[in-house]
């Protein structure tokens, strides 16, 4: 039986947010730390990915008799702010022993490399993407393919070959329902165990079946709950088409595809600690096993 670990790191939306209100949940933006049997796996890279890394490269440190590389697979849902701008300070990118694996949404007139070269290491930064030390592969994500985490593989490799048993498989899916490009959606599986990582992305009343075919009976489906249903439909300020879902939708998907638990994420910034601890409320007699994120908080398969 593989160890299945996942951790929330960040779970905020849009922006960071520091406040004693705000101390229970967290205020840091996009991040999910999922451990499979050693093999690290990063979904998004909000300010919640920065304390991550720090401890990536203490334990580094102290494993330096052993000098072996680290393997890191980075998976970025698309590249808007909030989950991208803590990766100019993931240490790993400045150690040489790294090996990380980056994948991510691109357009067609853009390669993943170019975009976070100009959009985390250009004109904003200190530092060039040519200046870090790390050994650094990216990719674009692609839904017809899978992403193989292999055992004895330095970098994850996106291929269409069958994998193993014994392989961490990732899949893809592309939603459109997120301005202004869209947003990759992933599933990660492995040992019959299996999350799917679903933010930024606008569901629909009746749920979305693509989606919910995708999460299928999922052991744990995180998903987007930026807004309350009364903050979305609101007459004088509604949310609708701002690419993000209310609890309400959330809920709908994860009843549709049968996930054995349903985690709130992506929190709105002015989202306090006594409103989610609400909604958490409310939402869990709709469906069981339903939870809001918060950052520090561990989920073992
Ligand atoms: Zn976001
Ligand atoms: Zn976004």
């Amino acid at each position: 039986m593989k160890d299945f670990k996942i951790k929330f790191r960040g779970v905020r939306g849009s922006y960071p947010v520091v406040s004693p209100k705000f101390s229970e949940y967290g205020g840091n933006t996009s991040c999910v730390e999922i451990n499979i049997d050693g093999h690290l796996i990063i979904l998004d890279a909000g300010t919640g990915i920065i304390s991550l890394g720090d401890e990536l490269t203490r334990q580094s440190h102290f494993d330096d008799t052993v000098k072996k590389p680290k393997t890191v697979t980075i998976l970025l849902s698309h590249l808007h702010q909030d989950h991208i701008q803590g990766l100019n300070f993931f240490a790993p990118f400045n150690n040489p022993d790294f090996k990380i694996s980056v994948f991510g949404l691109t357009t067609p007139d853009s390669t993943l490399k170019d975009d976070l070269k100009e959009l985390v290491w250009g004109k904003s930064f200190p530092v060039n993407y040519s200046d870090l030390s790390a050994q650094i592969r990216t990719e674009s994500a692609l839904e017809n393919k899978k992403i193989i985490i292999k055992d004895k593989e330095e970098f994850a490799v996106q291929t269409d070959e069958t994998p193993s048993d014994d392989d961490i498989v990732i899949t893809c899916m592309k939603s459109n329902s997120h301005p202004q490009n869209g947003v990759i959606v992933y599933r990660i599986a492995c040992g019959g165990k299996s999350v799917v990582y679903a933010t930024d992305k606008e569901s629909y009343v009746g749920s979305d079946k693509r989606m919910a075919l995708f999460a299928r009976k999922a052991d744990v489906l995180i998903h987007d709950s930026q807004y309350t249903s009364e903050d979305y439909l609101s007459l004088t300020s509604s949310k609708q088409g701002f690419g993000h879902s209310t609890y309400e939708m959330a809920v709908e998907t994860a009843q549709v595809s049968q996930v054995r638990q349903l985690v709130f994420y992506h929190y709105a910034p002015n989202y306090d600690d006594n409103k989610l601890n609400k909604i958490e409320h409310t939402c869990s007699v709709k469906y069981p096993n339903t939870l809001c994120s918060k950052e520090g908080l561990e989920i073992c398969l």
